[in-house]
């Protein structure tokens, strides 16, 4: 008689990088035959992978380990918060082990201590592309680690290193695994997408019997010949967003830009060490638009960073309705332990920074629903996520608009009763709130 193999738990927090590597977790767990349990209760441990960014992400971190430890007691802490050991077990000195980011050999390592593997599994456990915590019709790809940038409010080149990218090859293989298992949408992630392949001198490696270099053009010319849709995340505004842009304007990646410009005043980005020239910004973006005109671009700020004014403030909200970015998000500066802007001079009180961000993101309400209101009677296509049974309606996303993050396209049941998830429907826009879209098949026309 065999014994039934370990289960695992696994508690994912922080951005699509991290939840990539908790895919990267399980799919190893898989390959040796553990088995993995959706509660605390069934789980003979839990992994604990955890954020470490802002400090309320490391609270977060905190209280999920916390949680893990009353409810099954047998924990392995993982991810970006784990190059803070010392932190983690004065907390909790019961945790099993401690590791950090990209960790996979010594989180395995910490499994087998604590449950050896299974050795009488027969079957292929694991599919090709991997096993991923999206749905089936989605994956993010994350195509280098680490960071070689110093903005000073960031501590990710502290806690993930710096940038180390993976060859074209590998990621075209992936890539393409992911679309033969069925997925019809890739989310390219890194922390800074447009850098990648600078470490390795942009190295071609060979796919499909061609060279390809290293290099996110390259790459992303490369991947626009799977015939899916491809999603480029975490731009820095670098020169070849340009090439970008032309690629996006052929029709071989999505005409989406997600590019965190932070702020506008010179004298913050200067302070958080980023590009600081927002006229030159504003000149590029009318460009892109000239190139692909159905471009739509996504950005992130930071309001009530240490010594931004109150004209600064202002020159942001003049920058963004000059702009009309279609997609905006914002944070109220944190401080982030270790963070060099931490040391800056000017640091403004919570309330200043909360109250900031959210008349910015008043003000970009209403850019926002004045840009989908010129989107009513377009036609376009739209990737089907889910259905939602209570409300009766199948919740899709056009190309503009990134899962989780940005906004759903609305279409009643009753229209469309064959929709499935990973679908592609053709519709017609019906109505348009602050962010989100109504529509119908538009076979219904
Ligand atoms: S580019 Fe992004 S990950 Fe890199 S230091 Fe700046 S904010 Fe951090």
């Amino acid at each position: 008689m065999t014994s039934p193999a370990p289960r695992i738990g696994i508690v994912s927090l922080g951005c699509p990088k991290a939840l990539v590597d908790s895919e990267r977790i399980i799919t190893r767990l898989r390959a040796e035959g553990y088995e993995l349990s959706p509660d605390y209760a069934g789980a003979d441990m839990v992994i604990v992978n955890t954020c470490g960014f802002l400090d309320s992400a490391r609270a977060e971190s905190l209280a999920a380990i916390g949680e893990a430890l009353r409810e099954n007691g047998k924990v392995i802490v993982t991810g970006c918060m784990g190059v803070d050991d010392a932190e983690i077990r004065a907390r909790y000195p019961n945790v099993l082990a401690v590791t950090g980011p990209q960790k996979f050999a010594d989180v395995m390592k910490a499994v087998h201590a604590a449950a050896p593997a299974p050795h009488d599994y027969k079957r292929d456990l694991v599919p090709p592309a991997g096993l991923h915590l999206t749905p089936a019709h989605y994956a993010y790809l994350k195509i280098s680690e680490g960071c070689s940038n110093t903005c000073t409010f960031c501590i990710i080149p502290r806690l993930r290193g710096p940038l180390v990218s993976r060859p074209a090859a590998d990621v075209l293989a992936e890539a393409e695994q992911l679309a033969a298992a069925g997925v019809r949408e890739l989310l390219i992630i890194s922390q800074d997408t447009c850098a990648y392949g600078r470490d390795i001198r942009y190295r071609a490696s060979q796919w499909r019997g061609k060279d390809v270099r290293a290099h996110i053009t390259d790459l992303s010319r490369a991947l626009g010949e799977l015939g899916i849709w491809v999603r480029l995340h975490y731009l820095y505004p670098y020169p070849h967003v340009d090439e970008l842009v032309e690629l996006m304007a052929e029709g071989l990646i999505l005409p989406y830009l997600d590019l965190p410009l932070q702020h506008a005043a010179h004298g913050v980005l200067r302070a958080m060490k980023r590009p600081a020239d927002d006229e030159r910004m504003l000149r590029r973006i009318e460009k892109w638009r000239a190139i692909c005109p159905d471009l739509a671009i996504r950005s992130t700020f930071i309001t009530g960073f240490p010594g931004e004014t109150e004209e600064d403030f202002e020159h942001l909200l003049e920058w963004l309705k000059a702009a009309r970015l279609e997609r905006v998000g914002c944070f109220a500066y944190e401080d982030v332990s270790t963070a060099p802007a931490n040391e800056l001079p000017g640091a403004l009180p919570m309330e200043v920074r909360r109250q900031r961000r959210d008349e910015l993101m008043r003000r970009q309400a209403e850019i926002s629903a004045s840009i989908l209101e010129r989107k009513v009677g377009m036609r376009t296509q739209v990737l089907v996520d889910e259905i939602d049974d209570d409300q009766q309606l199948v919740i899709a996303r056009t190309r503009w608009d990134a899962p989780q993050v940005d906004g759903e396209v609305w279409i009643a049941r009753d229209m469309a009763p064959e929709a499935a998830p990973g679908d592609l429907l053709d519709v017609r826009i019906t109505g348009a709130r602050t962010y989100d879209l109504e529509a119908e098949p538009a076979s219904a026309e």
